[in-house]
Protein backbone atom coordinates (compact mmCIF):
# COMPACT_ATOMS: atom_id res chain seq x y z
CA UNK A 1 0.00 0.00 0.00
CA UNK A 2 0.90 3.74 -0.59
CA UNK A 3 2.68 4.70 2.46
CA UNK A 4 0.85 8.19 2.33
CA UNK A 5 -2.55 6.14 2.30
CA UNK A 6 -1.96 4.35 5.75
CA UNK A 7 -2.24 7.90 8.07
CA UNK A 8 -5.49 8.95 5.75
CA UNK A 9 -6.74 5.81 6.05
CA UNK A 10 -6.79 6.36 9.90
CA UNK A 11 -8.13 9.60 9.05
CA UNK A 12 -10.80 8.40 6.97
CA UNK A 13 -11.94 5.83 9.99
CA UNK A 14 -12.29 9.51 12.23
CA UNK A 15 -14.03 11.56 9.27
CA UNK A 16 -16.67 8.26 8.82
CA UNK A 17 -17.37 8.61 12.76
CA UNK A 18 -17.94 12.12 12.35
CA UNK A 19 -20.02 11.77 9.24
CA UNK A 20 -21.97 9.56 11.38
CA UNK A 21 -21.88 11.51 14.68
CA UNK A 22 -23.41 14.63 12.75
CA UNK A 23 -26.41 12.35 10.92
CA UNK A 24 -26.68 11.40 14.46
CA UNK A 25 -26.91 15.00 15.62
CA UNK A 26 -29.17 16.37 12.74
CA UNK A 27 -31.70 13.56 13.63
CA UNK A 28 -31.88 14.50 17.46
CA UNK A 29 -32.05 18.22 15.84
CA UNK A 30 -34.67 17.38 14.06
CA UNK A 31 -36.93 15.18 17.31
CA UNK A 32 -36.49 18.23 19.08
CA UNK A 33 -37.96 20.91 16.60
CA UNK A 34 -40.72 17.88 16.49
CA UNK A 35 -41.43 18.40 20.20
CA UNK A 36 -41.25 22.14 20.03
CA UNK A 37 -43.77 21.79 16.84
CA UNK A 38 -46.46 19.99 18.30
CA UNK A 39 -46.42 22.17 21.68
CA UNK A 40 -46.35 25.06 19.52
CA UNK A 41 -49.70 23.91 17.55
CA UNK A 42 -51.43 23.22 20.80
CA UNK A 43 -50.56 26.67 21.77
CA UNK A 44 -52.10 27.75 18.12
CA UNK A 45 -55.25 25.56 18.55
CA UNK A 46 -55.53 26.70 22.43
CA UNK A 47 -55.33 30.50 21.17
CA UNK A 48 -57.58 30.10 18.29
CA UNK A 49 -60.07 28.49 20.44
CA UNK A 50 -59.93 31.00 22.71
CA UNK A 51 -60.63 33.94 19.96
CA UNK A 52 -63.35 31.73 18.60
CA UNK A 53 -65.28 31.85 21.99
CA UNK A 54 -64.95 35.55 22.70
CA UNK A 55 -66.71 36.21 19.30
CA UNK A 56 -69.57 33.57 21.00
CA UNK A 57 -69.58 35.20 23.91
CA UNK A 58 -70.11 38.61 22.34
CA UNK A 59 -72.96 37.45 19.89
CA UNK A 60 -74.20 36.18 23.04
CA UNK A 61 -74.29 39.68 24.50
CA UNK A 62 -75.79 41.47 21.65
CA UNK A 63 -78.25 38.50 21.24
CA UNK A 64 -79.29 39.45 25.01
CA UNK A 65 -79.62 42.89 24.39
CA UNK A 66 -81.87 42.53 20.93
CA UNK A 67 -84.22 40.36 23.08
CA UNK A 68 -84.41 42.47 26.13
CA UNK A 69 -85.43 45.33 23.51
CA UNK A 70 -88.21 42.68 22.00
CA UNK A 71 -89.54 41.93 25.16
CA UNK A 72 -89.67 45.79 26.01
CA UNK A 73 -91.83 46.35 22.90
CA UNK A 74 -94.05 43.68 23.75
CA UNK A 75 -95.03 45.07 27.20
CA UNK A 76 -95.35 48.47 25.05
CA UNK A 77 -97.77 46.99 22.89
CA UNK A 78 -99.68 45.13 25.62
CA UNK A 79 -100.38 48.12 27.40
CA UNK A 80 -101.35 50.24 24.43
CA UNK A 81 -104.15 47.53 23.68
CA UNK A 82 -105.64 48.71 26.74
CA UNK A 83 -106.17 51.87 25.30
CA UNK A 84 -107.29 51.22 21.97
CA UNK A 85 -110.89 51.61 21.16
CA UNK A 86 -111.36 50.59 17.26
CA UNK A 87 -111.37 47.29 16.84
CA UNK A 88 -109.48 47.20 13.72
CA UNK A 89 -106.65 49.12 15.66
CA UNK A 90 -106.76 46.59 18.64
CA UNK A 91 -106.97 43.75 15.57
CA UNK A 92 -103.62 45.63 14.34
CA UNK A 93 -102.16 45.50 17.52
CA UNK A 94 -102.88 41.68 18.18
CA UNK A 95 -101.37 40.89 14.38
CA UNK A 96 -98.26 43.21 15.34
CA UNK A 97 -98.08 41.42 18.81
CA UNK A 98 -98.01 38.05 17.21
CA UNK A 99 -95.08 39.11 15.33
CA UNK A 100 -93.43 40.20 17.79
CA UNK A 101 -93.94 37.26 19.72
CA UNK A 102 -92.65 34.76 17.04
CA UNK A 103 -89.79 36.53 16.79
CA UNK A 104 -88.44 37.31 20.22
CA UNK A 105 -89.61 32.93 19.96
CA UNK A 106 -87.02 32.78 17.39
CA UNK A 107 -84.29 35.09 19.32
CA UNK A 108 -84.64 32.96 22.02
CA UNK A 109 -83.79 29.93 20.31
CA UNK A 110 -80.88 31.19 18.66
CA UNK A 111 -79.49 32.75 21.74
CA UNK A 112 -80.16 29.26 23.75
CA UNK A 113 -78.37 27.59 20.72
CA UNK A 114 -75.64 30.09 21.05
CA UNK A 115 -75.10 29.57 24.71
CA UNK A 116 -74.78 25.41 24.04
CA UNK A 117 -72.24 26.03 21.61
CA UNK A 118 -70.42 28.24 23.88
CA UNK A 119 -70.53 25.82 26.21
CA UNK A 120 -69.09 22.76 23.60
CA UNK A 121 -66.36 25.14 22.74
CA UNK A 122 -65.35 26.01 26.43
CA UNK A 123 -65.31 21.53 26.89
CA UNK A 124 -62.91 21.70 23.89
CA UNK A 125 -60.93 24.69 25.37
CA UNK A 126 -60.19 22.86 28.55
CA UNK A 127 -59.46 19.56 26.71
CA UNK A 128 -56.90 21.11 24.67
CA UNK A 129 -55.27 22.89 27.58
CA UNK A 130 -55.50 19.46 29.61
CA UNK A 131 -53.73 17.96 26.42
CA UNK A 132 -51.02 20.88 26.33
CA UNK A 133 -50.33 20.18 30.46
CA UNK A 134 -49.60 16.40 29.44
CA UNK A 135 -47.52 17.08 26.28
CA UNK A 136 -45.47 19.51 28.47
CA UNK A 137 -44.82 17.39 30.98
CA UNK A 138 -44.26 14.48 28.89
CA UNK A 139 -41.96 16.44 26.29
CA UNK A 140 -40.13 17.89 28.63
CA UNK A 141 -38.92 14.97 29.86
CA UNK A 142 -38.05 13.93 26.39
CA UNK A 143 -36.24 17.16 25.34
CA UNK A 144 -34.18 16.94 28.25
CA UNK A 145 -32.64 13.71 27.10
CA UNK A 146 -32.63 14.40 23.55
CA UNK A 147 -30.03 17.64 24.84
CA UNK A 148 -28.12 15.17 27.43
CA UNK A 149 -27.58 13.13 23.81
CA UNK A 150 -26.93 16.32 21.84
CA UNK A 151 -24.32 17.38 24.56
CA UNK A 152 -22.81 13.69 24.67
CA UNK A 153 -22.17 13.88 20.73
CA UNK A 154 -20.96 17.32 20.48
CA UNK A 155 -18.41 16.22 22.94
CA UNK A 156 -17.67 12.47 21.21
CA UNK A 157 -17.18 15.70 18.23
CA UNK A 158 -14.69 17.55 19.98
CA UNK A 159 -12.70 14.89 20.97
CA UNK A 160 -12.68 13.40 17.76
CA UNK A 161 -11.88 16.71 15.79
CA UNK A 162 -8.83 17.20 18.05
CA UNK A 163 -7.62 13.24 17.04
CA UNK A 164 -7.94 14.49 13.64
CA UNK A 165 -6.20 17.44 13.89
CA UNK A 166 -3.30 15.61 15.33
CA UNK A 167 -2.91 13.52 12.94
CA UNK A 168 -3.39 15.94 9.91
CA UNK A 169 -0.30 17.59 11.00
CA UNK A 170 1.78 14.31 9.77
CA UNK A 171 -0.35 13.78 6.74
CA UNK A 172 1.49 14.17 3.45
CA UNK A 173 -0.59 17.56 2.01
CA UNK A 174 -1.20 16.87 -1.57
CA UNK A 175 -2.65 13.34 -0.62
CA UNK A 176 -4.26 14.82 2.30
CA UNK A 177 -5.84 17.73 0.16
CA UNK A 178 -7.11 15.19 -2.77
CA UNK A 179 -8.34 13.17 0.12
CA UNK A 180 -10.55 16.00 1.79
CA UNK A 181 -12.15 17.33 -2.14
CA UNK A 182 -13.14 13.51 -2.38
CA UNK A 183 -14.67 13.32 1.18
CA UNK A 184 -16.41 17.09 0.78
CA UNK A 185 -18.19 15.36 -2.66
CA UNK A 186 -18.97 11.28 -1.28
CA UNK A 187 -19.72 12.05 2.27
CA UNK A 188 -18.96 8.50 2.77
CA UNK A 189 -15.26 6.22 2.64
CA UNK A 190 -13.18 7.32 -0.59
CA UNK A 191 -10.10 5.55 0.33
CA UNK A 192 -11.51 1.93 -0.64
CA UNK A 193 -9.45 -1.64 -0.80
CA UNK A 194 -10.09 -3.55 -3.95
CA UNK A 195 -11.22 -6.85 -2.78
CA UNK A 196 -11.99 -9.64 -5.34
CA UNK A 197 -10.77 -7.66 -8.05
CA UNK A 198 -14.06 -5.15 -7.37
CA UNK A 199 -13.51 -1.17 -6.63
CA UNK A 200 -15.72 -1.83 -3.01
CA UNK A 201 -16.23 2.06 -3.26
CA UNK A 202 -18.49 1.55 -6.33
CA UNK A 203 -18.69 -2.15 -6.46
CA UNK A 204 -17.33 -2.22 -10.34
CA UNK A 205 -14.68 -4.62 -11.58
CA UNK A 206 -11.43 -3.09 -12.37
CA UNK A 207 -8.77 -3.68 -14.76
CA UNK A 208 -6.29 -5.93 -14.68
CA UNK A 209 -3.98 -3.39 -14.90
CA UNK A 210 -4.97 -1.24 -12.51
CA UNK A 211 -5.03 -3.77 -10.25
CA UNK A 212 -1.74 -4.20 -10.89
CA UNK A 213 -0.57 -0.30 -10.18
CA UNK A 214 -2.93 -0.46 -6.85
CA UNK A 215 -0.73 -3.70 -6.09
CA UNK A 216 2.34 -1.76 -6.61
CA UNK A 217 1.59 1.24 -4.60
CA UNK A 218 4.41 3.54 -6.33
CA UNK A 219 1.19 6.16 -7.03
CA UNK A 220 -2.54 6.94 -6.09
CA UNK A 221 -4.55 5.54 -8.17
CA UNK A 222 -7.99 6.47 -8.75
CA UNK A 223 -11.64 4.50 -9.43
CA UNK A 224 -12.42 4.97 -13.27
CA UNK A 225 -16.06 4.59 -11.92
CA UNK A 226 -16.45 6.41 -8.52
CA UNK A 227 -12.90 8.11 -8.67
CA UNK A 228 -12.18 7.12 -5.43
CA UNK A 229 -8.30 6.33 -4.37
CA UNK A 230 -8.14 2.35 -4.03
CA UNK A 231 -5.29 0.64 -1.86
CA UNK A 232 -4.49 -3.06 -1.60
CA UNK A 233 -5.60 -4.57 1.34
CA UNK A 234 -2.45 -6.64 2.85
CA UNK A 235 -4.26 -8.67 5.10
CA UNK A 236 -6.20 -10.15 2.22
CA UNK A 237 -3.50 -10.65 -0.18
CA UNK A 238 -4.07 -13.86 -2.21
CA UNK A 239 -1.08 -16.07 -2.01
CA UNK A 240 -0.46 -18.63 -4.24
CA UNK A 241 0.23 -17.80 -8.48
CA UNK A 242 1.38 -14.22 -7.98
CA UNK A 243 3.98 -12.76 -9.11
CA UNK A 244 6.92 -12.47 -6.63
CA UNK A 245 7.72 -9.22 -6.42
CA UNK A 246 4.29 -7.42 -5.95
CA UNK A 247 4.12 -10.18 -2.80
CA UNK A 248 7.17 -8.77 -1.50
CA UNK A 249 5.82 -5.08 -1.79
CA UNK A 250 2.66 -6.03 0.08
CA UNK A 251 4.42 -6.73 3.32
CA UNK A 252 4.51 -3.94 5.76
CA UNK A 253 7.99 -3.32 5.98
CA UNK A 254 8.82 -3.03 2.40
CA UNK A 255 5.65 -0.23 1.53
CA UNK A 256 8.25 2.16 2.74
ZN1 LIG B 1 -15.06 2.63 -7.68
Amino acid sequence: MLADLRLILDIQDLDIKMIRLMKLRKERLKELKNLQKVKEDLREKQKAKEVEIFEQKKMIKLNEGELQEIQEKAKKLESQQHSVKKVDEFNALNQEMAAVERDRVNREQKLSDLIDKVSQEEDLLQSLKDTWETTFSNSRQQEFEILEKLKEINEEGRGLKIERDRMVKDAEPETFSIYERLLQNKKDRVVVPIENRVCTGCHILVTAQDENLVRKGERLVFCEHCSRIQYWPEETAPTGEDTKPTRRRRTPSATV
